[in-house]
């Protein structure tokens, strides 16, 4: 990948010679490979026009929507070659992103399956595992040890979760928290939620046990992209002073069989070795569908055995684990998760207001250097920005001024008009894009009130 001055030097090409398709085609993919997504996205688009109907081109503005959470758009730079019969394969697994990023998780397994087949090197199993996509679609020959015979494949209703796994390395890695809840700014009532139920019992133990209460029992965060779930898992580590175990897909599932249960026991196993120990699972829908969704008994295994963990073989089992989660799409996860002791708790992670956001902003600004600076002015034009954008703001307010401060020979600091300018560039997370899929879900699906907390927000204009 180029360095940031090889990158300079292309934009200046490319801004020299706009029609020459080779280097803006070059450049695009550049930026998209750094993750310079919205620059990706207008870049793909000058190369569209020299190059309309281009499938390369298409499939690169495709990407850089579907990283912006812009699913709808994806779709539709997708569209002219979905109904051709010969459809290139990767434009097949991008549409099943963008479909699957909809909620239409049928259609994105069928164009899933279908760009696989034709093209295996293109399997994805943390995809696959979310669209619970049939097993030869996972991979190249016999990925499941050639044993469609074997137990997991004994009928479909395969509900027990195995009695002897052998033991497995955990790829998950223990760290210490540098934050703690003052470095997550505003989300007062997300925090207050979390003292209870999380740090309270630890602390004052006797008052809990007066009550009758046990401390235990996970909570389930959820919210727009970028809201700062992962953030706040984090500080509540921090907080409480217990080491942090952050647990991507790719750590658990493996495409054999068997593998992803072995991994996810020696997960929590990581975390009991490590008491106080706050355990996080991000993107958990991915691990903890609805098994009425799925289709492959050994998808339905990986969920029972998350369920064995989270009860424990005894009672004190996970005492000092505290299980947090996080998912943006909280609505595809089993009902099961949710009972006593589980994920018992679901506490909505929302998109900051505008003095949250200056409140980030000057989180994240604090150890730059800096002149004066007027937050709340660039809170106002940063509306429907979650945290995550607001950090892309500020690292690239950061880093025009580190190559204005490299040409002048001195540090110039941070100021206002800086981070106002940056704010143009930045392309937020689609808010209003899980706002209404949101809206769906609570309205036509809330029978058991588990939404209730998104009512106000979703009544609100996005
Ligand atoms: P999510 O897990 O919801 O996708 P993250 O926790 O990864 O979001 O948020 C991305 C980044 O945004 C964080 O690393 C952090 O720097 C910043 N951020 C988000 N919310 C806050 C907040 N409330 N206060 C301070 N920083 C935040």
């Amino acid at each position: 990948m180029l360095d940031d001055a090889g990158l300079q030097a292309l934009r200046e090409a490319a801004r020299l010679s706009p029609d020459n398709l080779p280097l803006r085609r070059h450049l695009a993919d550049q930026l998209l490979a750094k993750g310079y997504l919205a620059e990706a996205e207008a870049e793909f688009r000058a190369a569209l026009v020299l190059a309309p109907k281009d499938a390369d081109v298409s499939a690169g503005l495709a990407e850089a929507f579907v990283r912006q959470s812009s699913f709808g758009e994806a779709l539709a730079a997708l569209e002219p070659f979905l109904g051709e019969p010969g459809c290139p394969p990767r434009l097949g697994v991008l549409a099943a992103r963008a479909l699957l990023g909809e909620g239409d998780v049928a259609a994105a397994a069928h164009r899933y399956h279908d760009a696989v087949t034709r093209d295996p090197s293109l399997a994805d199993p943390a995809l696959a595992a979310r669209l619970a996509a049939p097993p030869q679609a996972l991979g190249g020959p016999a990925p499941y040890g050639g044993a469609p015979s074997g137990p997991a494949y004994g009928g479909g209703a395969y509900d027990a979760p195995s009695p002897a796994t052998p033991a497995a390395e955990a790829s998950a890695e223990v760290e210490r928290s540098r934050f703690t809840f003052a470095d997550v700014a505003g989300m007062e009532a997300v925090k207050e939620a979390l003292k209870v139920k999380l740090l309270l019992p630890i602390q004052q133990p006797e008052l809990f046990a007066a009550f009758g209460k046990r401390a235990g029992g996970g909570v389930l965060l959820y919210g727009p992209p970028g809201a700062g779930k992962t953030h706040l898992a984090r500080a509540a580590a921090g907080e409480l002073g217990a080491s942090f175990v952050n647990v991507g897909l790719a750590d658990i599932l493996d495409m054999y069989i068997g593998s992803s249960e072995r991994n996810l026991r020696a997960t929590f196993d990581l975390a009991r070795r490590n008491r106080p120990c706050v355990l996080f699972f991000d993107e958990v829908d991915a691990l903890a569908a609805r098994r009425s969704d799925m289709r492959q008994a050994h998808n339905r295994q990986i969920v029972n055995q998350f369920l064995a963990e989270l009860d424990g073989v005894d009672q004190d089992a996970n005492e000092g684990v505290l299980v947090l989660a996080a998912t943006n799409a909280p609505w595809y996860i089993d009902v099961a998760f949710r009972r006593p002791g589980r994920f018992d708790q679901l506490v909505f992670v929302p998109p900051p207001d505008a003095s949250a956001r200056a409140a980030i902003l000057r989180i994240l600004c604090r150890d730059k250097p800096i002149a004066e600076m007027d937050y709340d002015a660039v809170a106002r034009v940063t509306e429907h920005f979650v945290g995550a954008d607001l950090k892309g703001v500020v690292d690239r307010a950061v880093e025009a001024k580190l190559q204005q401060s490299i040409s002048a020979g001195r540090a110039i600091p941070l100021a206002t008009p800086d981070l106002l300018a940056a704010a143009k560039s930045v392309r937020p997370t689609s808010v209003r894009e899980w706002m209404a899929t949101a809206r769906n879900y609570v309205l036509h699906a809330n029978d058991s009130g588990a939404w209730d907390e998104l009512m106000p927000w979703i009544k609100a204009k996005w």
